[in-house]
């Protein structure tokens, strides 16, 4: 396979089960437009893998001879994107058809109507828009399964580097030498893992070894676009196995050093149970077709080493409050140095933090007013997922969960003290005096 071959093997309709029922119609429209204007455009990428393993693919990419500026042209609905690799999307009301130009071969010399492709000294590709044929093409994806591309016309699969053997095999394999293609792209170390969780497949061992030991490499990618990939690992269904196999191959530390940390020195299994249960919940979510959100994704990420400068704040006398919120402080920037954290998500983040502090008022006018807080039900979800780790949490969650079943009388009779005792009613937890003046919560803090 070191030899990059410009015949395909043909895998006739007879051999495979894609059919254009399962092709997203606007992925079709923009494949015959393609055509009818004289250029050649085939399905690509995860689509096509998808479709061959039977799986509803998440988009459709196309591959085509059409310059950027082309495809461009011929779509309205459409827009240039990405400076490193250059490409168009066409939109669709919600759906985004990607329409990459077939890259030609990094090492030639200046592409005569384009940029070449630029490295830094490690080989790291800062730009890579030298265009060239389909069958080069192949030789620059990153794994071999994906890249299978569907021809519409003839109906057949084209395979030039061996992803059919390994699709059926079941196993993600970097296409040429791994060590110099993750080089070139540190990125494709977490795309290995991405695609061995949602796939359930094998890492063929060569491309396997070096993901143990490159993870330094991601040091060099920009922020944002570890953002971007992180919302893939863990926003796409199969966050669970993806969480395991980072850690086993010491990449998730890369991304979360603190939280890496935690894991790592924190005997119990607490601050695991957590995140995997985060994890575990965000997948069945996705699975019952329910929205996620990132910033409960990091609120869960984050929480432990937010508890632990807390801690540590606490200790030098800072109160509950202030410790809070300069803990944030801390927790954030030390994560933006890895990824970035939009300020969408990092607003809503702190407020779920901040809202375990003022879910621990279970008297007076407070409970109710919070009810109708936007960030409430998240709120509430994060607590749920404390509480099964943490006995203090546990009883608080059981208060609200009660509460919140209650009609708008049951509710103002919860709330005054004289009756919360009443059975069947949520009860008002006996908290120290500091917690019921500044509405602070002693489960913060493990040790208490
Ligand atoms: P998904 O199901 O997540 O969409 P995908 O395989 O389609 O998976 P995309 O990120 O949509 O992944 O990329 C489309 C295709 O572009 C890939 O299948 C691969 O062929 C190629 N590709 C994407 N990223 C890289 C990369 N970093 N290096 C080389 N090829 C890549
Ligand atoms: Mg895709």
């Amino acid at each position: 396979m070191d030899n990059p071959s410009s015949q395909p093997t043909v895998i006739p309709r007879s051999e495979h089960i894609i059919s254009r029922d399962n092709i997203s119609p606007n992925a079709v429209k923009v494949l015959y437009r393609l055509r009818e204007a004289g250029f050649r455009g085939c399905l690509v990428g995860g689509g096509v893998r998808d479709l061959l393993l039977g799986r509803e693919p998440k988009d459709f990419d196309v591959a085509t001879d059409a310059r950027p500026e082309q495809v461009y042209k011929l779509f309205r609905n459409s827009r240039l994107i990405g400076r490193r690799f250059r490409l168009a999307h066409v939109q669709f009301d919600r759906e985004i058809v990607e329409v990459a130009t077939f890259r030609g071969r990094g090492e030639d010399s200046e592409d005569d109507a384009g940029p070449s492709v630029e490295r830094t000294a490690s080989g790291r590709i800062l730009s890579d828009n030298v265009y060239g044929g389909i069958e080069e093409d192949a030789w620059r994806r990153d794994f071999t399964v994906n890249a299978l591309y569907y021809d519409i016309d003839k109906f057949v699969v084209l395979d030039y580097v061996g992803g059919m053997a390994d699709l059926k095999a079941g196993l993600i394999r970097l296409i040429g030498d791994p060590a110099r293609r993750y080089q070139e792209d540190p990125v494709r170390l977490l795309r290995a893992v991405r695609f061995a969780a949602k796939l359930g497949f094998k890492v063929d061992p060569a491309t396997e070894a070096p993901l143990h030991r490159l993870g330094h490499l991601l040091e060099q990618i920009p922020s944002a676009r570890l953002f971007d990939e992180v919302l893939k690992l863990f926003l796409t269904g199969s966050a669970i196995q993806t969480f395991e196999l980072l850690r086993h191959y010491r990449l998730f530390g890369c991304l979360f050093p603190a939280t890496e940390r935690c894991l790592n020195h924190q005997q119990a299994h607490y601050p695991k149970t957590l995140l995997s249960q985060a994890l575990a919940n965000t997948d069945s979510r996705l699975a019952e077709g329910k929205p996620v959100n990132p910033a409960f994704l990091f609120a869960a990420l984050l929480w432990e080493p937010l508890r632990e400068r807390m801690r540590e704040l606490r200790a030098k006398g800072l109160d509950e409050t202030e410790a809070l919120q300069t803990a944030a402080d801390a927790v954030i920037q030390d994560q933006l140095r890895r990824t970035a954290l939009p300020r969408r998500y990092s607003l809503p983040m702190r407020e779920i933090w901040e809202m375990q502090q003022r879910l621990t008022t279970v008297s007076g006018k407070r409970p109710l007013r919070l009810l109708s807080h936007p960030r409430f039900r998240a709120a509430y979800d994060f607590l749920v997922l404390r509480a099964d780790a943490d006995e203090q949490a546990q009883r608080l969650a059981d208060w609200w969960t009660q509460f919140l079943a209650l009609d708008d009388a049951g509710r103002a009779r919860a709330t005054q003290p004289a009756t919360a005792a009443a059975k069947g009613k949520p009860r008002r937890r006996r908290k120290p005096r500091s917690a019921r003046k500044g509405a602070q919560d002693p489960s913060l803090h493990p040790e208490t």
